[in-house]
């Protein structure tokens, strides 16, 4: 059976820095394998579906106001009122149509989010994120319509030493003077903490291996 308390006890261990916040990703996990984390005061959960994360955690947000809820899957548009609702962080803010959605949505639901811009940083054709030449114009876009960036976030392509894109993505993020970066899953999340990663988003190292999606 996974031990899923001391797995993540073992990575917040691992990781030695309180300035680090760990994201435990719980896409595709029912609320009884989450309900133990949240028992023993973890805060930070990360989902990649509006619906699935709508349906596990609306009730249980209501009884914690201490949780926060991150967004780091792809958003669709017609997803986005429900997803400003929901989550606390957005991590995949990548296109200006998204992002006027999602102000038009804060003002509407006057709620003010967090969100990152997320970075295509392999340059990657099939990759979401925005691509690194755009990058500087987007946030100026992003904070024109006041959405609150607080930093950038990526995915590294599949089977690659990450630690050059975590690099990269660190000066993108000191270029733009942005404090946080969403970066490092359950293969890389030390690599990306040595670059300067506040925001690890670990699913797998903490609640085993995911039988779908
Ligand atoms: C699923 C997912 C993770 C967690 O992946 P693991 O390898 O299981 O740690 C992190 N970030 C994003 C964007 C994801 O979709």
């Amino acid at each position: 059976m996974v031990d899923i308390v001391k797995n993540f006890q073992n990575i917040r261990s691992s990781i030695n820095n309180s300035n680090v916040n760990i994201i435990a990703v719980s896409k595709t996990f029912s609320l009884d394998k989450i309900k133990p984390l949240v028992d023993i005061g973890h805060n930070h959960f990360g989902e990649n579906k509006v619906q699935e994360a709508k349906i596990k955690w609306l009730n249980i947000r209501r009884d914690n106001s201490r949780l926060q809820l991150h967004m780091i899957g792809k958003l669709q548009t017609n997803k986005v009122r429900d997803a400003v609702e929901l989550f606390d962080y957005i991590h995949s803010v990548d296109n200006e149509k998204l992002a006027t959605a999602l102000a038009k949505y804060e003002n509407i639901l006057k709620k003010k989010n967090k969100y990152f811009i997320q970075v295509n940083i392999g340059n990657e054709s099939q990759k979401s994120g925005i691509d690194i030449d755009k990058l500087s114009d987007f946030y100026l876009f992003c904070k024109k319509i006041s959405l609150n960036i607080i930093g950038l976030m990526c995915i590294p392509p599949n089977n690659q030493n990450s630690k050059k894109y975590f690099i990269e993505l660190s000066n993108l993020n000191k270029f733009l003077k942005l404090d946080q970066i969403s970066m490092g899953m359950s293969a890389d999340y030390l690599d990306a903490v040595q670059c300067g990663s506040t925001f690890v988003r670990i699913g797998s190292a903490i609640f085993g291996d995911r039988v779908t999606k």
